[in-house]
């Protein structure tokens, strides 16, 4: 189905939990919605993926906090795994994915997003809270054996992680992992210090790119290939390009549609009308017409 800006929905992000056992001081807490105190089960989130395929939905992201935290992952990627989706992909921090790697592949996950800003150990601490980089290097190097491939290593670019491109780009070369570089969102006063605009970035690696691919599903985001490594670029603030292409919804771990990453105010409750037994296509076909652009000429 289209939305009244005529985007195709495509892809739908789950967030599963609202916790984290990082404490990243950018974190925009995508997961986080504090209006009840309620949560999906495996099942729930199954019924509503179900009902979400006939209006066109073929990619999942389960995101969070920090998914992993879940201890019924595996039952939830049981549940929505089905013949009709392309991909189920998860975004997670990597501490926890040395241990759950092989049983979240076994369980029907394709892919990784692992967020990893900088490979210093001590530059890695201050940003995360109390993060240790190594687990999470074992954490990419274990999920790359067992094949949740291609694995791609979010790295934001701040003022303080600016000068970390060249070694995570040494260190993707090494492990064989996808570089996806990621422009802060600065939702505050205090992130606002931190931004860096990284287009000058873009064009640097455009330059020295051998090839330049446009992902027509995603965004129109752009990915560039130097020898065997590909970088791309997310770059969502102030970027009506981002917006026009967006072909993803959002449902929250309490059982909300959200239309867009940067509001609360359109969100619609699909989880109260699941448990009383109703039919939810309704409620996702309000979510998809709440779509509207963020930014817009
Ligand atoms: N815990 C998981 C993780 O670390 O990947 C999933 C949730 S985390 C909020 C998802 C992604 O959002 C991470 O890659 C993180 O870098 C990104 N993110 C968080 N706050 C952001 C901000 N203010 N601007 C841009 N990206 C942000």
């Amino acid at each position: 189905m289209r939305d009244p800006f005529k985007r195709e929905v495509r892809s739908l992000r789950i967030s599963v939990t609202p916790h984290c056992n990082l404490r990243c001081f950018y974190c925009h807490r995508e997961g986080y919605n504090n209006s009840k105190d309620r949560s999906m089960t495996p099942e729930e989130i199954g019924e509503i993926v179900r009902a979400f395929l006939d209006f066109g939905i073929r990619k999942i992201k389960i995101s969070g906090g920090e998914p992993l935290l879940r201890e019924d992952l595996p039952e939830i990627l049981e549940n929505i795994s089905n013949p009709r989706i392309e991909e189920i992909s998860l975004t997670t921090n990597g501490t926890l994915l040395e241990r759950y790697a092989q049983v979240l592949k076994d369980a029907g996950l394709h892919r990784v997003n692992v967020s990893l800003d900088t490979l210093d150990p001590e530059k890695y601490r201050q940003i995360t809270g109390y993060g240790d980089v190594n687990v999470v290097k074992a954490g990419i190097e274990r999920a790359i054996e067992v094949g949740l491939t291609p694995l791609k290593i979010n790295y934001l670019v701040m003022k303080n992680t600016l000068e970390d491109l060249e070694d995570l780009m040494d260190y993707c070369r090494e492990v064989g992992a996808i570089l996806q570089v990621i422009e802060l969102m600065p939702l505050d006063k205090t992130l606002r210090r931190y931004y860096v605009d990284i287009t000058p970035i873009e064009k640097r690696i455009e330059e020295m790119a051998d090839k330049v691919v446009k992902r027509r599903w995603m965004h129109n985001r752009r990915k560039y290939y130097i020898g065997d490594l590909e970088v791309e670029f997310v770059k969502p603030m102030d970027n009506t390009e981002f917006c026009r292409h967006c072909t993803r919804i959002r449902l929250t771990y309490d059982g909300y549609i959200k239309p867009c990453l940067l509001r609360e105010d359109n969100l619609v409750d699909i989880l109260t009308p699941l448990r009383r037994g109703e039919d939810i296509k309704e409620y996702i076909r309000e979510g998809i017409l709440r779509r509207e652009p963020y930014f817009k000429l």
